[in-house]
C-alpha cells in the first residue's frame, strides 16, 4: 500500500507539477501583464497589489472581455476555503491548522506561484482546540469543493513551528480571478495533502450597454459603500487597505461588486451565490441587499457605542469635575475630606444621647480605624456601616410615658370591648410605673384563637401608653440570626430584629409585640427560642448582646408582649418568663356589641361610605354572627361587614342610593351582600341524641367546639345496641345462650394518642362500672364496639374525653339515651375520678352556643367556671363533681336505668344554677364589697366576680357559723347563687 502510494506521488509530481508550475506561470504571465504586478509578485511585502481590472482590461461596461484570449489551464492545486469565498483585490492571510497541508507548500510553492481558492460546500465543525480562527484546511474529496473558486497568487507560506502553542501556519495569497472547477486531477492524500482539480476561467461576464448606463445601476451601491465606510471604522481600515487595488476601477461593475462582496459580512453562501453568479444585475442587485443589511448592523453599532462613549466621557467628566471641587474647597478650607465628614456625623448623632462607656470606648476605636482605613477599601465600608448602626440607636432615649390613668383607660376602651383581664393588666403597669417613677419592662402573653384582636390590643397597649409600636412575627422563624443577627465577619451581615425595632422606633421603651410566638421553628441553624429567652428575660435583657453590634444593649424598658394560639408549643423556659393573658373568644352578645360599636363604625369609615350609612337591624346582625361568623374571633366578621360596606360603596358610586339615606340591609336582601350562610348548627342531633351518643366538649387552637362521641356495639349472637331507634333492629336473630367472649373495641375519628389512652381508659372503666351496675348486662364485655368521634377529617386530641366516653359506652350498654341539652367533659382515671381540664370558658362559648342547658364538669373546674361573667353562664345549669358515681346520676334518668348500689365515691357535687337575670354588659365590682348575705338557714352563697376577696370570705363565713354548711365537712351540696 506503501509503496503502491509512493509510485502514485511519484507519478504525479512530474505530471502535476511541472504542469501546475507552467500553468501558473501562465495565469501569472496573463495576470499580471503590467510592470506594477510583477513587482508585487515578485515582492510580496508590498501591501497593494496591481488592481487586476487593468491587467483583465476589463472595461467601464464590465464586460470582462480581455484583450489576448487566455490559455486554459490543466491542472491547479487547491487550497479548500472554510469561511468565505475569496474575492479578487484582497489580499489574505489564511491561517491553516494542519502542519502537512503548510509544509507541503513551503516544499511545494514558491513565492508568486498559483493555487486554487475554492469554498467548501458544508459548514465545517471548529473543533480545533487551539482557539485558531481556521480559514483554509483539509477536506477528503474536491467534491466537497464549491464550483466555482478563485486562483490565489501565493506571498508568503509561514510555518508555525514547533514551539507555537498552536499546530500549522499561515499563507498568505492574494485572489486574482474567478475560475470553475471542470474536474478532478488527484483527490488529498498522505503525501498530496490538498486535492488538485482542473479548471476552466469563467464566461466572461456580459456588462452594460455604454458607461452612463452602468454609473446609473452602480450608484446606489458606491453610496452604501460610501455609507458603510461613514458608519463604521472597521470598515473604513479595511476598504482604506484595498482601497488602493480598486481605486482606478470604480466605473467597473465587476470589480465594484467584488469590492463590496469582499468587504461584507455577510453568511458564507450568501457571499459564495456572489461570487458565481454571472448576470451582472442579478450581481448587483444581490451585493446591494448584502450592504443594505451591514450597514442597518453597522448603525446599529455605531449608536451603541456612541451612546456608551457619551456615557464614559459624562462619568469621567464628571469625576474630575468633584475632584476639582474637592480640591478648591480643600484650598479653601470650606469641607474637609471624606473620613472627616463622616467622623463629624458620627460624633454629631450621638450627641444629645447618654451612650454608655462600653459602647462610647468601642464608637472610638472604631471612629479612629476608619481615618486609616482606605475609602475604596471593603473595610473601609464594613466599618462605617458598623458605625452607622452604633450611632443611630437611641442610647438614652425614651418617648414620655403617659402617666394618667383615666386617660389610658379611655383609649383602652375606646379601641376593645371587653378584654377587661389585658385592660386590667395594663392599668396596673400605668399605676406601678407611675409609683416607682420609672418604666419597667414586663412580658405578657395573649393566648387564644385567631381574631379576638391579640395583636389590636398590642396597638393600643402602645397608644394608651403614649409609647412607639413595633410588630414582628416569629412565626415559622427557624434561623437564631434573625433575633440575635449575623456575626459581622459575614457578607452583608446585618443586626437581628430586636437592634433594628430600636433604630427604627427611635427610643429605647417601646411596645414590642412578637406575633405567633406559639409557632417558633427549629432546625441545624439554631433555637431561636433561646435567643428569645435571653430578649425576653427581665435578668438578662439590661445587657442583651446583638452578634452584629457586640455591645451591652439595655432592653429592660421594652414592653414584650407576645401573642399565642395555643400554649402547649411553646418552650417551657419561655412560658415561665411571661405572663399568660387569655382571651377564649367572643360569645353571641359580646359579637353583638363588637360588631355595632367598633367594626361597623370602622368598616364604615374604611371603605369610605361615610358614618351611619349602614343600617344593619338588630335581626340582620343577629343572623350574620349566628349563621355566618360562628368562629370564637371576630375577624371573618369584619370581613363580612367589610363586604357589605364595599357592597354599599358601590351602588353609593353608581348612584343608586346617593338620596336614599343609609343603605338597609335586611334579612331578605342579607344574601344578596354576602351570600349563603355558612353555618347551620354543629348540632348532629336535633331531638335530643340517641343511645350511644353523648355531647362532649373540646378545647382547640381556635376556640372551644362541642364534639359527639358515638359509641355502638355488636354481640357476637348479632345483637345490636345504641343507635337511633328507627335503624335498630334490636333482635336480628333469636338471642341463643353462648359462652361469654372478651368483646372488643375500635375506635376511629382521627384521634391522638392521648384520646386513643382515654378510649382505653374509659372501656375498662365502663365495664367495671357495668358489672357494679348489673351484673347480668354483658355488652360491654362480649360486644365488638365501635368508638367514633365524626368529623373523622379533623383530628383531635387531649385528655379531656374520659366522662363523655364512658358515658356513651353505658348509654350504647344500657340503650338508654342521656337527658337532652346535656354536654360534659373531664378527664377519668381508672379508678373513676373526674380530673381538672383547661379551656373552661372556652367550652361554656361552644356549650352554649349550641343550646346547652346542662353542663357536666369537673370539681376542681369550678373555680374557672365562677369566674366566668354571669352573661356567660346565663341559661346553664353546671354541675362539678369529682367521680363518675355523680356524672352517672347525672346525667341518665334515674327511672330508666338501674341505681348505683352505694352513694357516691367522689366528693359532693357543686351545682351552680344559672344567673337569674344576667346584664349582657355587667358593671364591676357590684357584688363581692358588700357584707355577706348570709343569714343562716338554706345554704346560700353569693359569689362575685372578685373570688380572691369574697369567695373565700363566703366560705370563711359559712365554716364559722355552722361548720355543717361547709363543702369541707361533707356538706352533700352547695347552692351558688349569683
Ligand atoms: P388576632 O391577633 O387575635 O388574630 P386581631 O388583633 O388581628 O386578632 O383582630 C382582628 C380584628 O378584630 C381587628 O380588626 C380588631 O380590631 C377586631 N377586634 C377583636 N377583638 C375586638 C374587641 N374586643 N373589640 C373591638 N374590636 C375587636
Amino acid at each position: 500500500m506503501l509503496r503502491l502510494q509512493l509510485a502514485s506521488t511519484r507519478f504525479l509530481r512530474p505530471r502535476l507539477w511541472s504542469r501546475d508550475l507552467r500553468e501558473a506561470r501562465a495565469f501569472a504571465g496573463r495576470s499580471s501583464r503590467g510592470p506594477r504586478e510583477e513587482k508585487v509578485t515578485k515582492e510580496p511585502a508590498v501591501e497593494t497589489p496591481q488592481p487586476a481590472a487593468s491587467a483583465t482590461g476589463a472595461s467601464a461596461t464590465g464586460a470582462s472581455a480581455p484583450e489576448v484570449p487566455r490559455p486554459v489551464p490543466q491542472g491547479l492545486l487547491v487550497l479548500p476555503l472554510l469561511r468565505k469565498p475569496a474575492f479578487p483585490g484582497f489580499r489574505q492571510t489564511l491561517q491553516v491548522s494542519e502542519p502537512e497541508i503548510i509544509n507541503f507548500l513551503q516544499k511545494e510553492k514558491k513565492q508568486g506561484d498559483y493555487i486554487g481558492g475554492f469554498l467548501i460546500k458544508e459548514p465545517f465543525a471548529d473543533g480545533d482546540a487551539s482557539g485558531l480562527r481556521r480559514e483554509a484546511g483539509r477536506v477528503s474529496s474536491a467534491s466537497q469543493l464549491e464550483e466555482v473558486g478563485t486562483v490565489l497568487q501565493v506571498l508568503v507560506v509561514q510555518s508555525f513551528g514547533s514551539n507555537q502553542a498552536a499546530s500549522g501556519g499561515q499563507i498568505t495569497v492574494m485572489p486574482m480571478h474567478r475560475v470553475r472547477r471542470t474536474g478532478t486531477l488527484s483527490q488529498p492524500s498522505p503525501y498530496v495533502p490538498v486535492p488538485a482539480v482542473v479548471v476552466a476561467d469563467l464566461e466572461p461576464i456580459q456588462g452594460f450597454e455604454d458607461a452612463e448606463e452602468a454609473t446609473t445601476a452602480l450608484a446606489p451601491l458606491v453610496t452604501l459603500l460610501q455609507s458603510l465606510n461613514n458608519a463604521s471604522p472597521l470598515l473604513k481600515q479595511k476598504y482604506e487597505k484595498v482601497g488602493q487595488y480598486f481605486r482606478n476601477c470604480m466605473q467597473d461593475p465587476v470589480k465594484v461588486t467584488d469590492l463590496a462582496a469582499g468587504l461584507s459580512t455577510a453568511e458564507r453562501g450568501e457571499l459564495q451565490a456572489v461570487l458565481q453568479e454571472q448576470d451582472i444585475r442579478e450581481k448587483i442587485k444581490k451585493v446591494t441587499h448584502l450592504l443594505e443589511r451591514d450597514l442597518n448592523t453597522a448603525k446599529l453599532q455605531s449608536e451603541v457605542k456612541s451612546d456608551l462613549e457619551e456615557r464614559v466621557a459624562k462619568e469621567q467628566k464628571r469625576e474630575v469635575l468633584m475632584e476639582q471641587m474637592r480640591q478648591i474647597q480643600k484650598e479653601l478650607g470650606i469641607e474637609k475630606d471624606e473620613k472627616q465628614t463622616l467622623t463629624t456625623q458620627f460624633r454629631d448623632s450621638l450627641k444629645d444621647k447618654v451612650v454608655p462607656e462600653e459602647v462610647q470606648k468601642v464608637i472610638e476605636t472604631e471612629i479612629s480605624k476608619l481615618n486609616s482605613l482606605e475609602p475604596s477599601s471593603t473595610e473601609f465600608n464594613v466599618c462605617r456601616t458598623y458605625l452607622e448602626w452604633l450611632t443611630c440607636l437611641p442610647w438614652g432615649k425614651f418617648t414620655g410615658e403617659n402617666r394618667d390613668i383615666n386617660k389610658a383607660e379611655s383609649m383602652l376602651e375606646e379601641d376593645h370591648y371587653g378584654l377587661e383581664d389585658v385592660k386590667e393588666r395594663i392599668l396596673e403597669h400605668i399605676a406601678v410605673s407611675f409609683l416607682k417613677d420609672s418604666s419597667q419592662g414586663k412580658i405578657m402573653c395573649l393566648v387564644g384563637p385567631p381574631g379576638v384582636g391579640k395583636t389590636s390590643v398590642g396597638k393600643s397597649v402602645a397608644r394608651a401608653l403614649g409609647r412607639k409600636f413595633y410588630r414582628f412575627s416569629v412565626g415559622g422563624m427557624n434561623d437564631v440570626v434573625e433575633i440575635k443577627g449575623h456575626r459581622r465577619t459575614y457578607v452583608g451581615a446585618m443586626p437581628g430584629k430586636l437592634i433594628q425595632c430600636l433604630k427604627s422606633t427611635g427610643c429605647g421603651n417601646p411596645v414590642v409585640l412578637i406575633d405567633e410566638i406559639d409557632k417558633l421553628g427549629r432546625d441545624m441553624r439554631g433555637d431561636p427560642s433561646s435567643a428569645l429567652l435571653e430578649v425576653l428575660d427581665p435578668e438578662q435583657n439590661s445587657s442583651f448582646r446583638d452578634h452584629y453590634l457586640d455591645v451591652p444593649i439595655d432592653l429592660s424598658n421594652i414592653l414584650f408582649l407576645c401573642t399565642a394560639n395555643v400554649l402547649d408549643t411553646i418552650p417551657g423556659p419561655l412560658l415561665d418568663r411571661m405572663e399568660v393573658i387569655r382571651i377564649a373568644g367572643y360569645v353571641f352578645e359580646e359579637k353583638l356589641a363588637i360588631a355595632s360599636k367598633y367594626l361597623i363604625p370602622q368598616t364604615e369609615e374604611g371603605s369610605g361610605i361615610g358614618a351611619d350609612r349602614l343600617d344593619l337591624g338588630d335581626e340582620v346582625l343577629q343572623k350574620i354572627i349566628k349563621d355566618y361568623a360562628r368562629e370564637a374571633g371576630v375577624r371573618n366578621l369584619r370581613q363580612l361587614l367589610e363586604k357589605v360596606s364595599r357592597k354599599v360603596a358601590l351602588d353609593l358610586v353608581r348612584k343608586k342610593c346617593a338620596e336614599e339615606g343609609p343603605a338597609k340591609i335586611n334579612l331578605e336582601n342579607l344574601t344578596t351582600y354576602i351570600g349563603q350562610p355558612l353555618h347551620t348548627s354543629d348540632k348532629l342531633y336535633n331531638t335530643g341524641t340517641p343511645p350511644g351518643v353523648v355531647m362532649g366538649l373540646a378545647w382547640t387552637a381556635s376556640g372551644g367546639a362541642t364534639l359527639y362521641v358515638e359509641a355502638r356495639g355488636r354481640m357476637p349472637c348479632g345483637r345490636v345496641q345504641g343507635g337511633l331507634a328507627a335503624l335498630t333492629p334490636v333482635e336480628v336473630e333469636p338471642q341463643v345462650e353462648k359462652p361469654k367472649q372478651n368483646g372488643s373495641m375500635q375506635v376511629t375519628g382521627q384521634l391522638g394518642s392521648v384520646m386513643s389512652e382515654s378510649s382505653s381508659i374509659s372501656l375498662t372503666y365502663a365495664r367495671l362500672f357495668m358489672r357494679e351496675l348489673d351484673p347480668e348486662n354483658s355488652f360491654l364485655d362480649a360486644a365488638n364496639i365501635h368508638l367514633h368521634v365524626p368529623e373523622g377529617a379533623t383530628p383531635k386530641d387531649g385528655p379531656s374525653a374520659g366522662v363523655t366516653m364512658t358515658s356513651a359506652l353505658l348509654s350504647s350498654a344500657l340503650e338508654q339515651p342521656l337527658r337532652e341539652d346535656l354536654a360534659m367533659t373531664g378527664e377519668l382515671t381508672l379508678m373513676g375520678k373526674v380530673l381538672k381540664v383547661g379551656g373552661i370558658k372556652e367550652k361554656v362559648i361552644a356549650a352554649r352556643r349550641e343550646g346547652v342547658k346542662t353542663l357536666i364538669l369537673p370539681r376542681q373546674n369550678e373555680a374557672d367556671f365562677l369566674e366566668l361573667k354571669e352573661y356567660l353562664r346565663a341559661g346553664l345549669t353546671a354541675h362539678f363533681v369529682d367521680h363518675y358515681d355523680d356524672v352517672y346520676r347525672l346525667a341518665f334518668d334515674a327511672q330508666q336505668v338501674p341505681a348505683l348500689a352505694s352513694p357516691s365515691r367522689g366528693l359532693p357535687v357543686v351545682t351552680v344554677e344559672p344567673p337569674p337575670d344576667p346584664q349582657p354588659a355587667p358593671e364591676e365590682g357590684d357584688a363581692g364589697s358588700n357584707a355577706l348575705p348570709w343569714t343562716g338557714g338554706a345554704p346560700t352563697l353569693i359569689v362575685s366576680k372578685n373570688r380572691a376577696k369574697f369567695g373565700h370570705a363566703a366560705y370563711h363565713a359559712l365554716t364559722l357559723d355552722s361548720a355543717t354548711f361547709c363543702p369541707h365537712y361533707n356538706f352533700p351540696m352547695i347552692l351558688v347563687l349569683c
